[in-house]
């Protein structure tokens, strides 16, 4: 069926923008069932998380993860958040459903310390709706707790939609985050409408540059020059940089000459079952 194709063709990284068609222009009949198996999904539990690597550029070595939610879908199989994530987010249920995946991806965390892999930077990403729900930075400190993670090994990627709302609410919500120590990243960026001048009003440690710029480097100059222009004022504001959607070794290349410090992307690892990410650590890290 259409609904499966399309979805498979984003899932193998093809064809985003039919894809993103696709769901504006689903009717309301699909969407409404889109609902009610979100809301059955919920209660049988069958979300589950991918992890994908983040490479230190000057090491090679993994410093972490991103946590990337995936739905077990019944009959259609492991679907990618493109195809849930906004009903998510405008039902309300991405409220409970990323308390879970904090917990989760927290926990995670917990079991590869004690299976002795090391240290993992866990990155994980919040919803604006999530940010509007008044019992978050509580939990966020419980989970932290009981997890026993440093939390500044915890970083939460925001986007600039987050911003667009309530900037001084989202503002000091940021704040006390990082008075907790936890990381804080702006996801996809150059991508939104903010302006830049909000930047330096964030307590904000990274930037992550959007796989759209990463994307035709070296071949498109453009994306080059933008992709240099947004690492060099990243920098001029003390903050590292992530490039999403690393795929080649001319692109990490590229991003390596200009001091961009973490790469993430299918040349480094597709997002993949925690079992496959402890697998990776243990090699890379010499443990196996
Ligand atoms: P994002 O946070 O920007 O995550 C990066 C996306 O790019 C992921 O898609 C990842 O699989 C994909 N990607 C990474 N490297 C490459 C690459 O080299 N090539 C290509 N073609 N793609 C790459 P994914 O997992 O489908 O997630 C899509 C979006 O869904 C995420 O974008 C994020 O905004 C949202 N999302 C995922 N998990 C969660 C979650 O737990 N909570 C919330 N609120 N949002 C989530
Ligand atoms: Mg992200
Ligand atoms: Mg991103
Ligand atoms: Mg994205």
């Amino acid at each position: 069926n259409a609904d499966l194709a399309m979805y498979q063709a984003k899932f193998h990284g093809r064809d985003n923008f039919h894809f993103f068609n696709f769901q504006l222009h689903k009717d309301a009949d699909t969407r409404m069932a889109l609902e009610v198996e979100l809301r059955r999904a919920v209660q049988d539990k069958e979300f589950t998380l991918f992890y994908q690597p983040q490479i230190d550029f000057a090491t090679g070595r993994i410093l972490g993860c991103e946590a990337l939610i995936r739905w077990k879908h019944p009959e259609k199989g492991l679907l990618s958040p493109y195809f849930f994530i906004d009903t998510l987010e405008n039902n309300g249920l991405i409220v409970p459903v990323g308390k879970w995946v904090m917990e989760e991806a927290c926990r995670q965390c917990l079991i590869w310390r004690e299976d002795g892999l090391g240290r993992v930077d866990m990155s994980i990403n919040l919803s604006p709706r999530q940010f509007a729900d008044p019992d978050l930075l509580e939990h966020i400190q419980t989970v932290v707790n009981k997890t026993q993670l440093e939390p500044n090994q915890l970083e939460i990627e925001v986007t600039e939609s987050l911003l667009a709302t309530d900037f001084d609410y989202a503002v000091t919500l940021l704040e006390k985050l990082q008075e907790m120590k936890i990381h804080i990243a702006i996801d996809d960026f150059g991508t939104g409408y903010s302006s830049l001048s909000y930047l330096k009003q964030l307590p904000l440690d990274k930037l992550k540059v959007d796989r759209a710029f990463v994307m035709d480097i070296p071949n498109n100059n453009d994306d080059k020059q933008i992709t240099a222009a947004i690492i060099a004022m990243a920098h001029s504001l003390s903050l590292k940089v992530v490039a999403e959607g690393v795929e080649t070794e001319d692109q990490a290349a590229f991003l390596k000459s200009l001091k961009c410090e973490i790469g993430q992307g299918y040349l480094y690892g597709k997002p993949m079952s925690a079992e496959a990410f402890a697998q990776l650590l243990k090699t890379e890290r010499s443990l196996a």
